[in-house]
């Protein structure tokens, strides 16, 4: 081994989420720990995420809020890491935030307050991040070692952890390192996919639909497999909001989706009372009482919403219903990684120790955070995983 080798005892690549918590109890228990990331920052990723202001947990989190071909695998780190000890950690500090629907907890403040916290854990245990830090190889040594190349010099550790995420957002420095590793090492890696990411549309209903850019309404967008109840968003690129974004990790290429922009009320009964109590009365003024007005021509047309009430047969009615509240779209793709939130599959969890995050196939290495096939909805899940798995991986590494 070289003289310039920097010998430590956990090597961590990634400075984010999964792996300043790694970081922070790894340190507590004494180890020398060092976090190389190729970025100019740490946790850029915290910075950006909930608008600003974090969305770093949920009240109510369980193993039905994540993606994975191992829906068992999150368990036990959820369960030994939970919401309430990141929560503790939160007030530990004194960050200000609030509760928003579905339990999600946002900084009141900033997502700087995460940050700052993660980084002054890793203060108070010694850490050390290097940043700017260039990732060339990794090898394991006869004697179990791992020694990792960079640009900043060769560093040897008994253990080494990836915690470089996945796929989403390259401009914030998503790179394939963590797969490649993962393969290098002999894992299998399940097919990665953009997910919580808005649908580009067909050019038909784009044309059609594109005036409606800022319009939101409170709809049901679902699937053969499930369903989420939250707002949509038209955009200029196309649809976008919550329950997109919700349904967008449970979506195949060329599949439709049905949304229902009118989950409460039953439009075909509503337009059968009326008919009979005010035949003259046009489609538009009634469907005005319930949808955002510039929604109705877009999505029935002119000449269509120009007519009294009267000159509809029921059968007619009933589709203009079906239409309203299972009007079936099918998205000509995703934004796909450069507004993805997450990455959808990564390394496969039959391989790993669901308790401690480690390697089956090598020991001392150790995969945490996005870079695992362990897709969180939209709603504090994954920085809830990555603390979680974080954790875990610190608590042996
Ligand atoms: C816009 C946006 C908003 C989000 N908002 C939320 C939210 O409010 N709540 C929530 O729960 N989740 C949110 N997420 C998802 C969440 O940010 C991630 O799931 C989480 O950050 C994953 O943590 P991680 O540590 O696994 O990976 P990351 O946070 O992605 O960190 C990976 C780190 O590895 C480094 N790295 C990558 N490749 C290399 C390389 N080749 N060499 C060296 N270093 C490398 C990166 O620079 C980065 O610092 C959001 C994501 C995005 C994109």
């Amino acid at each position: 081994m070289s003289e310039k080798t920097i010998q430590t005892d956990v090597l961590i690549i990634g400075a984010s989420a999964s792996g300043l918590m790694c970081a922070i109890e790894a340190g507590k228990r004494g180890r020398k720990v060092i976090v190389l990331d190729h970025a100019n920052k740490a946790g850029k990723k915290i910075l950006m995420s909930g608008g600003g202001r974090c969305n770093f947990t949920n009240m109510d989190v369980s193993a039905e809020n994540y993606l994975s071909h191992n829906p068992h695998f999150c368990k036990s780190a959820l369960s030994r890491y939970t919401q309430w000890d990141f929560i503790a950690l939160i007030n530990a500090y004194q960050i200000a935030y609030h509760e928003r629907d579905h339990g999600q907890l946002f900084c009141d403040d900033s997502a700087k307050d995460v940050l700052n916290m993660l980084l002054a854990e890793c203060e108070k245990v010694k850490v050390k991040i290097r940043l700017k830090c260039e990732i060339n190889a990794v090898e394991k040594k006869e004697d179990g070692h791992y020694v990792t190349e960079t640009s900043l010099g060769k560093f040897s550790s008994a253990s080494l952890v990836i915690a470089s995420g996945g796929l989403s957002i390259p401009k914030m420095c998503a790179s394939p390192l963590g797969y490649k590793i993962a393969e290098q090492f002999g894992h299998h890696i399940w097919p990665t996919q953009a997910g919580l990411v808005p649908f580009t549309l067909q050019p038909h209903d784009k044309e059609m639909l594109t005036e409606l850019s800022g319009v939101s309404v409170d709809s049901i967008v679902s699937n053969d497999r499930i369903q989420f109840r939250e707002n949509i968003l038209f955009t200029h690129r196309g649809l976008s909001g919550p329950a997109i974004l919700q349904i967008s990790s449970y979506w195949k290429a060329g599949e439709a989706i049905s949304i229902n922009l009118l989950p409460d009320t039953d439009v075909a009964a509503l337009l059968k009372t009326r008919q009979t109590r005010q035949p003259n009365i046009k489609l538009k003024t009634v469907l005005n009482e319930v949808l955002p007005k510039r929604l109705i021509p877009a999505l029935l047309g002119e000449h269509t919403i120009d007519t009294p009430l009267q000159e509809f047969s029921q059968i007619r009615l009933k589709e203009i219903a079906a239409h309203l509240q299972q009007w079936q779209i099918k998205p000509n793709g995703t934004e796909g990684y450069r507004t993805a939130e997450v990455t959808l599959g990564g390394v496969d969890c039959d391989e790993l120790s669901s308790k401690t995050m480690e390697s089956k196939k090598s020991a001392g290495l150790y995969f945490i955070g996005e870079v695992v096939d362990i897709t969180g909805w939209l709603g504090g899940y994954n920085f809830q995983w990555a603390w979680s798995s974080g954790w875990c991986a610190g608590q042996v590494a």
